[in-house]
């Protein structure tokens, strides 16, 4: 197992605290032996079944609260069939716990103490937690505005927050000079490859759930991409393994406000952002834009955006369904609308909780 860079292929060992390449470029884990034996680690709660496929060696440094194995059940919506996978029930209030028990666990393997993260809410809160639970320090960063509910849930758990005068830009810029000059590990969920390695048992269970076969299809939101990479990395084992023939094509999901992978994708070079609903996939610049666009090229996938009033009425519809999900997590039912033809198995996560949402919820839709 290795660290390789995206850009250069320079590799590094996993045993040192990096979270990035000399030459500047964004890191991956490489597996050299893959064991996808479902029932090896079994014993073990939650997620961590899949340890074999995870970059931690010993059990003892695995922090966990039990997450994982979030429910997949059937709707009918707009017409069609389609799984959804209820992803806001975790222990944090968002699927962000898949990524933070992985990279909390491997810190504390590192015997790492203190950490730094900047985020624009439910990463920050669930990486807290995480610390919290590891006893390891940590300071994240946010960047003014951010929603009152997700500052009191980082601070209950003993961080050090700080409130960046600025956009987000300015609160990564301000994290990052403070990880530099103080020498701390960055413990960030769009750069270190250890969150990725986390996301990634969304596929595994999906795979498990749906009687060891995979979907035809994943619609996603995105924005930094850590559930739209992680997912496709778990499915990429999956075949480099045997158990499945094809990868799904992934569908990513974006605002209309600020879609930088749509873009990209279509060709056109902007880098405007405006205000949405859509507040947790509101990423002007994704740290791994190259990775995101070259998933969606290799799964046959696609990037569509959505409108904010398209936004509001799936909240809207979703909530009045009963499924107390937060606006952000509202555009993959969106985007579900406009897609024409669904014939196969398709599965939406439902990413987080309307719970630390309730003044934007109340604001829109009550
Ligand atoms: C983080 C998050 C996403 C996906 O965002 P990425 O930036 O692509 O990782 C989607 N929904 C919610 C609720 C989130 O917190
Ligand atoms: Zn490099």
């Amino acid at each position: 197992m290795r660290l390789v860079c995206f850009e250069c292929g320079k590799s590094y060992s996993v045993n040192e605290a990096r979270w990035r390449c000399d030459c500047g470029g964004f890191l991956n884990l490489e597996y050299d032996d893959i064991n996808v034996n479902f029932s090896l680690n079994s014993h073990l709660p939650g997620l961590w079944k899949y340890k074999h496929l995870l970059p931690i060696k010993d059990d003892k440094n695995i922090v966990s609260f039990g997450e994982g194995f979030t429910p997949l059940i059937k709707e009918h919506i707009f017409g069609k069939d389609v799984y959804l996978k209820l992803e806001y029930l975790f222990p944090s209030g968002s699927y962000k716990d898949r990524g933070s028990t992985v990279l909390l666990s491997k810190v504390k393997e590192l015997l790492i103490k203190e950490i730094v993260e900047d985020s624009s809410g439910n990463a920050g809160s669930s990486i807290a937690m995480y610390a919290a639970k590891a006893k390891i320090k940590a300071h994240i960063y946010v960047p003014k505005g951010t929603s009152k509910d997700k500052l009191t849930q980082i601070l209950a758990c003993g961080s050090n927050l700080v409130v960046v005068d600025g956009n987000r830009n300015d609160t990564y810029i301000k994290a990052l000079r403070d990880v530099e000059e103080k020498g701390l590990y960055y413990a960030s969920h769009a750069w270190n490859p250890y969150f990725f390695e986390g996301t990634k048992t969304f596929s595994f269970e999906l795979f498990e759930q749906l009687g060891f076969v995979a979907p035809d299809t994943i619609i996603l939101p995105v924005g930094n991409g850590t559930l739209l990479i992680g997912a496709y990395n778990g499915f990429l084992q999956l075949k480099e393994t045997g158990l499945i023939k094809k990868i799904p094509k992934i569908i990513a999901v974006q605002s209309e406000n600020c879609s930088p992978i749509y873009y990209k994708i279509n060709g056109v070079s902007t880098d405007r952002c405006f205000e949405t609903l859509a507040e947790g996939i509101a990423i002007p610049e994704p740290v791994r834009e190259k990775q995101i666009v070259q998933i969606i090229n290799r799964s046959d996938g696609d990037v569509v955006v959505v409108k904010e009033k398209e936004i509001l009425d799936a909240l809207s519809l979703m909530l009045k369904r009963g499924f107390y999900i937060e606006p952000t997590s509202a555009v993959v039912i969106a985007a579900l609308k406009n897609i024409k033809t669904v014939a196969q198995t398709v599965v939406l996560p439902l990413t987080g909780s309307g719970l630390k949402a309730g003044k934007k919820i109340e604001r829109v839709v009550v």
